[in-house]
């Protein structure tokens, strides 16, 4: 490992970005209170106490994570390692002496980076690596890409006082969701104070004075103190080595089959490098099934990719489990669709804006549950447990017979009767 244990979930990710989620959130919590009987004085922020808080608990992190790596009776090394052979790598420390060592297996888990476009310009602007160590808060920012990391950062910024724009070089935000997800977070943004853009695609950054001026292709100029480049994460295949020892590539990440298996022998991958699907928990049950195939003596392990829950962490948050409705009539079987919009009972005392949306895709023939999408509060929290049902194939009739817990959010996903739309059955 050249940086820091623990990847980009620990350091530049998953981990930081959630506790700067909780951070940001204060300010819906400050602006409630009044409502709720609460005589608070202004509230002011400081980044820094947020941003050196945030990085203290990463750091205890690294260490506990080594702490977990050596108990295992695994020894680190500090340094860059490429492929030299298909057992054996080539290891430089960080005081440039270089060594080789052999292995029955080198497992390939180098993650992603952010992608940086080769527009002009585009060196003026951060990544989101550069984001969890900012001297200040900019008074204003424009974030180009609108998926995961966009939208986390722009709600993130906004609860923090920044002036945000958000640009979507098509017609839609969260590109991988189900479009009424989409089309309902981009409302929520808005109340969010973050101004969204559609279909503005920008070619071209400029330094004017001390602001960035982002220019798109259609000629329109969005001027701000920074801008993020958010349009998401290429494979880590830098100086591996990959090609010394002719690691076969699909697209910019490396290949493997149905057990993390590369094109050499004895040579594997898993994770972001594989480019499934970017997501920390993805990538750990990838690296379980794959030590259970090597040394559990058993069958070859896979995970199923057909059950996988993900969130954004957003104000209100997204999360997702299953299929869109899109991904569903591609398999063209009719389908039921449930679809519930409703004022969040806290927000109906405190008057903020906020709404909820949920949504259920159904199998109208077998009955079967095939997705379930959920933007509100502790989104994540309630999709984490309606994961379950998708992964045990279950039907929307077990959904109807489950009693909800009043008075909850969730309790709406098991009380939805009427289809809002509803396909013939199949003959
Ligand atoms: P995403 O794939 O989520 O989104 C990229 C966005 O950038 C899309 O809106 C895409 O638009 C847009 N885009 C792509 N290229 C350009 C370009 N040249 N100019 C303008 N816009 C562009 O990537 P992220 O970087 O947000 O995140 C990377 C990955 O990391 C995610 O896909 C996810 O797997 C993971 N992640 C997971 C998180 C979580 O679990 N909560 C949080 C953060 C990241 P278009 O719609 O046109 O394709």
């Amino acid at each position: 490992e050249r940086g820091r244990l623990g990847g980009t979930c620990v350091n530049v990710g998953c981990v930081p970005k959630k506790l700067f989620v909780y951070g940001a959130d204060v300010r819906r919590q400050v602006n409630d209170a009044a409502k709720l009987g609460w005589n608070v004085p202004t509230a002011t922020h400081h980044w820094p106490t947020l941003r050196d808080n945030v990085n203290a608990e990463v750091t205890r992190l690294n260490g506990a994570y080594a702490r977990i790596v050596e108990s295992a009776g695994a020894e680190i090394l500090r340094g860059h390692a490429r492929l030299d052979g298909p057992e054996r790598v080539l290891f430089r420390d960080e005081a440039g002496h270089e060594r080789a060592i052999r292995a029955r297996h080198v497992l390939l888990a180098t993650g992603a980076h952010p992608h940086r476009p080769s527009f002009p310009g585009a060196e003026l602007a951060w990544v989101s690596d550069d984001v969890f160590t900012l001297e200040r808060l900019p008074r204003s920012v424009v974030i180009v890409g609108a998926g995961y990391i966009g939208l986390e950062f722009a709600t993130i910024f906004a609860g923090l006082g920044v002036e945000v724009t958000l640009l979507a070089r098509h017609d839609h935000v969260l590109p991988h969701f189900d479009r009424a997800v989409s089309e309902f977070v981009a409302k929520q943004l808005d109340a969010r104070g973050v101004k969204v853009v559609f279909e503005e695609d920008v070619v071209r950054i400029e330094r004017v004075g001390d602001r960035l001026d982002s220019h798109s292709a259609r000629g329109t100029v969005f001027s701000s103190e920074q801008v993020l480049l958010a349009v998401g994460r290429r494979p880590e295949t830098r100086e591996l080595g990959l090609e010394t020892v002719g690691v076969a590539m699909r697209g910019a990440a490396v290949a493997v089959d149905a057990h993390y298996r590369t094109s050499v022998p004895n040579v594997h991958a898993v994770g972001d490098l594989i480019g499934h699907l970017q997501l920390t928990p993805v990538a750990l049950a990838e690296g379980q099934a794959l030590a259970r195939t090597l040394f559990g003596g058993g069958e070859p392990q896979s995970i199923d990719y057909r059950a996988i829950p993900t969130a954004v962490f957003t104000t209100p948050t997204v999360a997702t489990v299953g299929l869109t409705e899109a991904q569903a009539r591609g398999r063209g079987t009719p389908l039921a669709i449930f679809e519930t919009e409703f004022r969040p009972m806290k927000a109906t005392v405190t008057g903020s804006p906020m709404r909820a949306f949920m949504k259920l895709v159904v199998d109208r023939d077998t009955d079967e549950l095939l997705g379930v999408h959920v933007v509100g509060d502790d989104a994540g929290e309630i999709v984490q447990g309606f994961a379950v049902v998708i992964a045990m194939h279950g039907k929307k009739r077990d959904l109807d017979r489950t009693i909800g817990i009043h008075p909850t959010a969730a309790e709406e996903l098991v009380t939805m009767r009427t289809a809002t739309r509803i396909d013939p059955l199949a003959a």
